[in-house]
């Protein structure tokens, strides 16, 4: 690996950057703590690894919030991304430029055929919801939205409103409109364990009758829930959920913001893998491996519908982020990515499984790709969270040099996301970590 100028360990004092974050930054940055008693701090990244003050290395299976899908430093990105910005570091959406122009069209190209598809560029992955939310409303011309229960679409105004899970809602505005139906959850669902997607589909009918006012403006859902702790759409149920919609009058949203652009492994799209056309579809995150861009890809008649309402933003489009994007589209394709993940998920499922048999404390693993989730439980029977035992698992995992999220409301699923060129070496350790985490975990209970 070659060595990018890193800082001279300790050259960051760590006292004095947590004091000044914690002076200047505000308190509303704390939402979402990951180490809150001890942060990580981190000074430069390198393919799937960062790196902290004192020169340590962690292999990031948070990929920066999913967001470095091809790795830290790539160099197609750095040259593409830094030939623009020497040329032009910004051209504002007053005037036409040639980047976001050819970058749509790219995008289109991997979307499905035979649709005239056309792509709204944005900074964020809630910006983009709410503009997909806004498109949804002024086409339909109805107002009222389903998302499922524990769906996370980012905490904007309008995003936040159709966030459905405690820890997400606050007593604070959100947009109006929204109700909330079950989510097919296949693990721990209200329906039960394995119960189908025929009685969701079912309660997400009797939703839109008892909830809205019959024509709704649209449906929203993550073919993986993310946030929520990895939870799938089982096969099938996003054609099936997108059938109900339309004959409500709505329009069809795939939030792609966790699971587009290959890391799904099987398909590039989340919605290919349930055979479903959504009407517009979200993107952000991955899409500028690192860079802040995020976008909407919708219907030609549903933009043009939403053409006569005024939406602007300054940055949109930036030619730099999107320079950084199209590196994405193109290295995806050349090193093959979404191969590798597909391989990289089935060697970390196939791992997972032999924990599985071995650690009680794992109640589920699920997911496809390099979209993971392990959920841990105190009782394989009652499904009870096993809480405390994840922290200490996760501290266990960072002492090691691998960095993980929990997720879902109860924070008991751990969530893999490395970046998507993540090699066999690399998720070899990070299972043998995770099998030695687990191990000490169950030799404290018996010492207890
Ligand atoms: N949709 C999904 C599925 C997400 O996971 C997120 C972010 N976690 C968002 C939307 C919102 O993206 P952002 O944080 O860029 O606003």
């Amino acid at each position: 690996m070659s060595e990018r100028t890193p800082p001279a360990p300790g050259a960051v004092d760590r006292t004095a950057l947590i004091e000044r974050r914690t002076r200047y930054l505000s308190p509303s940055l704390r939402t979402f703590p990951l180490y809150p008693d001890d942060p990580l701090v981190l000074v430069r990244a390198e393919g799937p690894y960062v790196f902290d003050e004192t020169g340590r290395r962690y292999l990031d299976g948070t990929a920066q919030n999913v967001c470095i899908s091809l790795g830290f430093a790539h160099p197609v990105t750095l040259a593409m991304a830094g030939e623009q910005m020497a040329r032009m570091q910004h051209c504002t959406t007053l005037f036409f430029h040639d980047q976001p122009a050819r970058y749509a069209e790219e995008l289109v190209a991997r979307m499905p055929a035979g649709h005239d598809w056309v792509v709204h560029l944005v900074n964020s992955g809630a910006e983009a919801i709410d503009l997909a939310y806004a498109m949804a409303r002024a086409h339909t011309g109805h107002f009222e939205m389903v998302s499922l229960r524990n769906a996370y679409h980012g905490l904007h105004f309008g995003a936040s409103g159709s966030a459905a899970f405690a820890p997400c809602r606050t007593p604070t505005a959100a947009m109006q409109g929204f109700v909330h139906a079950m989510h097919p959850d296949q693990y721990k669902g209200a329906f039960g364990p394995h119960a189908g997607i025929e009685p969701y589909l079912d309660e997400l009918e009797r939703t839109i009758f008892s909830s809205t006012s019959g024509r709704i403006a649209g449906m929203i859902v993550e073919p993986i829930q993310g946030f929520g702790g990895v939870v799938p759409m089982p096969p099938g149920y996003l054609r099936r959920a997108f059938e109900i919609v339309r004959a409500a009058g709505g329009a069809c949203i795939s939030d792609e913001v966790q699971t587009g652009f290959g890391r799904m492994g099987s398909h590039y799209w989340g919605f290919e893998a349930h055979d479903a056309l959504p009407d517009i579809v979200v993107i952000g995150k991955g899409m500028g491996n690192g860079f802040p861009i995020a976008g909407v890809i919708a219907r030609r008649d549903i933009a043009e519908s939403f053409a006569q309402v005024r939406f602007f933003n300054t940055f949109g489009g930036n030619p730099v982020s999107v320079a950084a994007a199209r590196s994405v589209l193109k290295v995806i394709d050349d090193e093959r990515l979404q191969a590798n993940a597909r391989a990289r998920g089935e060697q970390l499922l196939a791992g997972l499984a032999t924990l599985q048999a071995r650690h009680p404390l794992i109640g589920d693993v699920r997911g496809c790709g390099l979209i993971l989730g392990v959920e841990l439980v105190e009782d394989r029977q009652t499904r009870r969270p096993a809480v405390a035992a994840g922290d200490r698992i996760q501290r266990r995992m960072r002492a090691a040099g691998f960095i993980n999220v929990k997720g879902s409301a109860t924070r008991n699923t751990f969530r893999i996301n490395p970046p998507m060129s993540v090699t066999a070496g690399d998720c070899d350790e990070w299972l043998d970590a995770f099998d030695r985490s687990l191990a000490a975990e169950s030799e404290a209970r018996r010492a207890a």
